[in-house]
């Protein structure tokens, strides 16, 4: 990967793309690829338990705290190429408006790969809705019948989906494992970003861990600490293996 590889991120709400996906990220940022990043909502509905408790809230107050810590985290990855579309989340209305809109970004991006959520997700239907609505998408993208004023079709892009949050009950088996030790400590300051899901750096710490593991066993290389799975929506295609 270097400057000629693009890559988009989609991600349902404020902190997804950090959790799943933020060595990932700092990875590509920094080997010079051109990384955009969609949020298409602040999550203030369902991942935002920890800021509903205090007393006087606002929607307004915790899309603008959940608005200041993505960006936070963000800049911790390195990546500056980020639109927020504030769509309600929880549930989240994705029609056929919104599908136009992402078409249009896919085709302004010419992605060579799209990083976004997994097709299954248990306790979060927002994370398997938005799954089918960037695939949709990305077809549709490919397709030169889809005619969309001023935009050049896409080539199909590798598709890869995040680990979901409850992976075994979501039947959740990597595809692909992805090293990502060199940039640990980004991803690590791009979580301590996140003050209403505490709970979740730890978790997500271990689970970087847990996958350092796996990589480890299935490589053979010792040189890798902490890593993030993915699975792939396509099989892999080359001419060799790899
Ligand atoms: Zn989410």
């Amino acid at each position: 990967m270097d400057s000629t590889t693009n890559v988009l991120i989609v991600s349902a709400h404020a902190a997804d793309f950090v959790w799943r996906s933020g060595g990932a990220i700092a990875k590509y940022v920094k080997q010079g690829a051109n990384v955009h990043l969609v949020i298409l909502s602040y999550g203030a509905r369902g991942e935002s338990n920890d800021l509903w408790n205090i007393e006087g809230q606002t929607l307004e107050n915790v899309k603008a705290q959940r608005k200041a810590e993505l960006e936070a985290a963000a800049k911790c990855l390195g990546v500056t190429n980020i639109e927020i579309w504030d769509y309600q989340d929880y549930h989240m209305r994705l029609d056929e408006e919104r599908m136009e809109r992402l078409v249009y970004k896919i085709r302004a991006v010419q992605p060579h790969i799209i990083i976004t959520h997994g097709p299954r997700d248990a306790f979060n239907p927002d994370h398997e809705a938005v799954s089918k609505f960037v695939f949709d998408a990305s077809v549709l993208s490919t397709s030169n019948g889809v005619r969309l004023e001023g935009t050049k079709t896409a080539k199909q892009a590798k598709i890869f989906g995040f680990e979901p949050h409850q992976s075994e009950i979501s039947d959740f088996k990597p595809d692909v494992i992805l090293d990502i030790s060199e940039v640990y400590e980004q991803k690590k300051a791009a979580m301590e970003c996140f003050k209403a899901q505490k709970h979740l750096i730890q978790y997500y710490g271990y689970k970087a861990e847990l996958r350092g593991n796996h990589a480890r066993r299935c490589s053979g290389n010792n040189d890798y600490k902490q890593a993030e799975a993915f699975s792939r929506f396509f099989p892999y295609v080359g001419c060799e293996f790899v």
